[in-house]
């Protein structure tokens, strides 16, 4: 689609074509040039390991374009660190954080005519995926590795206003094992959550509330996003706590970082530590957190174990407000960007 074609104020979050994908081979540990294509397709061997064996990882990052006409890019080195550990973890090639940062200013300075206007509230999100490419018949790690970055404009997730999700406690599957890949953001994991998503739709939640696999006692991950609440203390003369799950299982969500990190600007007391389900009790705000909606304010949950529905509001909590227009006005550069997060483009 040519960009004056794009219905910029009725876009989703899905797939648009843009002219020009980036890609780069690493070869005997050893990485070539960064290679631009207009083809949507990779030509790969059969025996890939990404195919059989699973070697495959993905990222997830924005570029804004902003009131005063400059694209920003969020966070990117954050995002190359974490596809670094990824990698690592799943024995690819390691891209280095400049090769990285590197291909994502490239993709995005090659497709600028696809970056949403400020006013329509979209972005362009940019989709990093490194895969192993080398054939391979054994269970062995491939001698070569992809990193290909393509990039997709997207609507904003909030058209009709911040409305609350329901989740549904799963304790018949887990997205990730005790000492497995959940802290990696392996592609696998995606592939395993889907059937628990699916079911949890069915039996009409929006999302499902995933406990700590080892004993089932602690809160993980809502869906593919992170989860906080918000707890006012008032004994402490109404002081409000920012409490995040800690777990080995958890994927270290860039959004949760910041928002940890605003949280503490704002005063509140930030808690990143494990978080019993029966917290939820003292929580006056929950909601889940990533790069697609920023904040996705959680209405209710629901545990099947005992048929308690717990419940933290219609709409979102003022915290939750207050955090999340600090971090979108961070990203559009309508605010000091105190922390350096941004990469701003002239474009
Ligand atoms: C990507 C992802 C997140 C969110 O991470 P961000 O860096 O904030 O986008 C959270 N949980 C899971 C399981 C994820 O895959």
């Amino acid at each position: 689609m040519k960009p004056e074609e794009i219905d910029w104020n009725n876009l989703k979050f899905g797939y648009t074509r843009t002219p020009v994908n980036v890609r780069c081979y690493c070869r005997d540990g050893q990485w070539g040039e960064i290679e631009e294509h207009a083809e949507e397709t990779v030509t790969m061997h059969m025996a890939a390991t990404a195919f059989h064996y699973g070697q495959t990882a993905f990222e997830g990052l924005k570029a804004f374009r902003c009131p005063d006409g400059k694209v920003r890019v969020f966070r990117m080195d954050e995002n190359a660190r974490r596809m670094q550990s990824s990698a690592e973890y799943l024995r690819m090639g390691v891209p280095s954080v400049e090769l990285f940062c590197e291909m994502v200013t490239r993709v995005v300075t090659l497709n600028k005519e696809y970056i949403p206007p400020y006013e329509s509230g979209g972005s362009l999100y940019i989709r990093p995926v490194i895969v192993g490419s080398g054939p391979q018949l054994g269970v062995k790690p491939a001698s070569e590795t992809l990193l290909l970055m393509f990039v997709s404009p997207v609507g904003p997730y909030y058209s009709g206003g911040m409305k609350g999700i329901s989740a549904i406690i799963d304790r018949t599957h887990d997205r990730a094992a005790p000492f497995g890949t959940g802290h990696t953001k392996a592609g696998g994991n995606y592939g395993a959550s889907l059937t628990s998503a699916l079911k949890g739709h069915e039996k009409g939640y929006d999302s499902v509330l995933y406990l700590d696999p080892a004993q089932h006692r602690y809160i993980d991950e809502c869906g593919a996003a992170n989860f906080f609440g918000i707890r006012v203390d008032a004994a402490e003369g109404g002081r409000a706590h920012y409490i995040t799950p800690a777990s080995h299982s958890i994927l270290p969500s860039i959004t949760n970082k910041s928002l940890r990190q605003i949280a503490a600007d704002f005063g509140m007391e930030v808690e990143a530590r494990q978080v019993e389900l029966d917290e939820l009790n003292t929580f006056s705000e929950a909601g889940c957190c990533g790069t697609a909606a920023v904040i996705t304010p959680v209405s209710t949950i629901f545990d099947p174990a005992d048929g308690k529905t717990y419940r933290f509001g219609e709409g979102v909590g003022p915290w939750s407000k207050k955090l999340y227009d600090e971090l979108v006005a961070i990203q559009h550069g309508e605010v000091e960007d105190r922390h350096g997060w941004n990469t701003v483009l002239d474009l």
